[in-house]
């Protein structure tokens, strides 16, 4: 069996605490009320391994707390309420890195069911504006009440091509972050993993017509005449969809580079790509993810390290 794939079940139950609503310390006090124990700070990857009703706050993503394997908070009045978001660990981590200041104008490019945009809400305070795009119109109903629940009002909504958005449109002149997530293989999800494949030919074909899919929203996404920093992430695990594509869109957009991203993180993207981030189940207990924070070399600004 292959190590990186054991059964998604063993993935912790992460909890983002969604700041626009609440705060981690209150969480928490609603959490230990309802008879779990608090562990303490995360501070090695066993930490994450948790036994039934035990809690611990991530050592990398503060809002974040991990609890045991499939602890269900479907019913729980925090989720109902908008108050916590489940999200896997290592699909919080390209909101937290764009990091896009209060009151600043921000696109997330391909962002139903929107987990990503009530992040990057929150990490705006809900001021400033958020455009958010999608193809599928089911995925953005879904994400519209998802929005709704965790309070998100900076967000204007759009079922839309993202490579058909004009980067020249007046209403855009001011965006200086994107979220790109686009779609992907999914092959890094714990779940939907198979170990050997019926028609390697036919998988070829569909990697490679993903990542120039990807590719193009990367340039595209670039060529936002105030753009400053770009994230771009895939649950992927496959380096055609990841460092692949950000060698290509850094040869053909000179004027990006990559940003190093978080020292202390242990699994880093592939040679030479290696300011870029991967996770797995083994080394971060996430499902398999690549994220790369592209920036404006001109544009000088604070960075997560
Ligand atoms: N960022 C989302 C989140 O965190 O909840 C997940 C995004 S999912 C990986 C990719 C999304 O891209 C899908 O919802 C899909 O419908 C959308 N999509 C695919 N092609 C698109 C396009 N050309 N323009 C906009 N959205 C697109």
């Amino acid at each position: 069996a292959d190590v990186q794939n054991p059964a998604g079940e063993h993935l912790p139950r992460y909890v983002r605490v969604n700041t626009l609503k609440t705060t981690v310390e209150d969480v928490g006090v609603y959490l230990k009320r309802d008879g779990f124990t608090f562990q303490g700070n995360a501070s090695r990857l066993e930490d994450l391994t948790l036994k039934e009703n035990h809690f611990v706050r991530d050592m990398h993503l503060p809002e974040l707390l991990a609890l045991a394997p499939k602890t269900d908070f479907h019913d729980h009045f925090l989720y109902k309420g908008g108050h916590i978001i489940l999200q896997d660990k290592a699909s919080c981590l390209p909101a937290y890195l764009l990091n896009p200041p209060p009151g600043c104008h921000v696109i997330d490019a391909c962002a139903a069911p929107g987990n990503k945009t009530s992040h990057l809400a929150a990490i705006m305070k809900n001021k400033g504006k958020l455009f958010a795009f999608d193809l599928d119109a089911k995925r953005l109903a879904t994400m519209s009440t998802l929005l709704l629940r965790a309070g998100v009002t900076c967000h204007q909504l759009a079922h839309q091509d993202f490579l058909k958005v004009d980067s020249d449109g007046a209403q855009y002149k001011d965006v200086e972050y994107i979220l790109l997530d686009p779609s992907c293989s999914g092959s890094g999800m714990v779940c939907l993993r198979e170990s050997t494949s019926s028609n390697q030919e036919k998988d070829q074909a569909r990697l490679a017509s993903l990542a120039s899919f990807q590719l193009r929203c990367l340039n595209h996404a670039l060529r936002f005449p105030r753009l400053k920093r770009l994230v771009y992430s895939t649950c992927s695990i496959h380096r055609q969809e990841n460092e692949d594509v950000i060698g290509a869109c850094l040869q053909q957009n000179p004027g990006f580079r990559l940003v190093p991203l978080l020292a202390e993180w242990p699994e880093r993207g592939l040679e030479p790509y290696t300011q870029c981030l991967r996770a797995s189940i083994a080394t971060t207990r996430t499902h398999g993810f690549f994220v790369a924070l592209l920036e404006k070399h001109s544009e000088a600004a604070n960075t997560k390290q």
